[in-house]
């Protein structure tokens, strides 16, 4: 018999494929790659994560599917609409479920795992919600989540005797403790608390997302870049990213392609890399390279000198700027 779990790589889900792996299922991850996740490299679902090391100890093998492009087309006009902030919750977990469902099929699987736990987050995972989840999904009596299931309806799982009810849990609400009491009791030692969503709960995040969602396209390649460095409006769809750190400027470097610029200080003055994209007009170059004069270290001298090339050429050209004020840089700030 087997099943798929849905992996986050946080504490529930983790629990939810265990539990049910105990009970002798053939429990097989999924994880679903999508562009707004907070859990960084050593958490998330990359490979040598946290998740890979505990899917290795558990023997759960993982798939990965990504489901950024999907998930970008649903974000612009959700059907359950968004939480506090530009987060479509309700419109994600069907995308994820169906994900799921799919894999079932291919796999030959026979029922799906998740880790919601009833009432732990006000607007995705109420019972209802939950039901109505399911039914979206396609995935109705499908989808046991063991650390409630003794709150829900029996599902499939269940009803066959695949799994003994007795065995799964009845947690509720939001207090994690019942879930960090049954990590220590399974020796599960390597988790973190959730972080309370992904990056579209973050409010400052979600203000350059809305900007980008008016006035350029949505792809997976501009909310790359939307990660990285301070932003700034140049024109009306023009837009500048100024590296804060020698991180974001190895970033800023490999996330230019065709048609950006990049803006650099002269070589031996230490200052920030910068990616211009929709920069058309001598006019913005000029006020790209003001951005720019203002993060260099110009040492006591008003101006200074800014070069730009095409990215992936080696042609520079030059200008010398002065920097923008305060209040000037303020008003362009996205
Ligand atoms: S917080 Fe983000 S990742 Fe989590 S369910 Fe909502 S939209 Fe999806």
């Amino acid at each position: 018999m087997k099943a798929i779990a849905l992996m986050s790589g946080g504490l529930d889900s983790m629990l939810a494929a265990r539990i049910v792996k105990d009970l002798g299922i053939d429990v097989i991850g999924l994880c679903c790659v999508m562009p707004f996740s907070l859990r960084d490299k050593a958490e998330g679902p990359q490979e040598g994560s946290r998740m890979d090391r505990f899917a290795r100890q558990t023997g759960i093998p993982l798939h990965r599917a990504d489901i950024t492009e999907d998930f970008l087309e649903m974000l612009v006009k959700p059907k359950f609409g968004y939480g506090s902030h530009l987060n479509p919750c309700i419109d994600c977990k069907i995308l994820m479920f169906k994900k799921a469902h799919q894999l079932m099929q291919e796999l030959g699987a026979s029922f799906l795992i998740s880790g919601e736990v009833v009432g732990q987050r006000p607007f995705s995972q109420q019972r209802r919600t939950l039901q109505q989840i399911d039914a979206e999904a396609g995935t109705t009596g499908l989808v046991l989540r063991p650390l409630s299931a003794q709150l829900l309806e029996e599902t499939v799982a269940e009803k066959q005797g695949w799994v003994a009810r007795q065995r799964l849990y009845s947690f509720s609400g939001r207090s994690r403790q019942p879930q960090t009491d049954l990590a220590v009791m399974l020796g599960i030692i390597e988790f973190q608390q959730p972080a309370g969503g992904c990056l579209l709960t973050d409010p400052r995040f979600t203000d350059r997302l809305s900007d980008l969602m008016k006035r350029e396209r949505l792809n997976a390649d501009n909310v790359a870049l939307l990660k990285v460095g301070r932003h700034y409006r140049v024109g009306a769809e023009g837009r500048l990213i100024v590296g804060r750190h020698e991180k974001d400027n190895q970033e800023i470097g490999r996330l230019a392609h065709a048609g950006d610029l990049i803006f650099e200080p002269p070589s031996a003055i230490p200052g920030p890399t910068a990616l211009g994209r929709g920069i058309v007009s001598d006019e913005d170059i000029k006020l790209c390279c003001r951005v720019m004069a203002r993060y260099c270290d110009r040492g006591a001298a008003p101006e200074i000198e800014i070069v730009w090339r095409a990215a992936g050429s080696s042609e520079r050209s030059g200008r010398v700027a002065k920097p923008l004020s305060d209040d000037e840089l303020a008003r362009m700030r996205i």
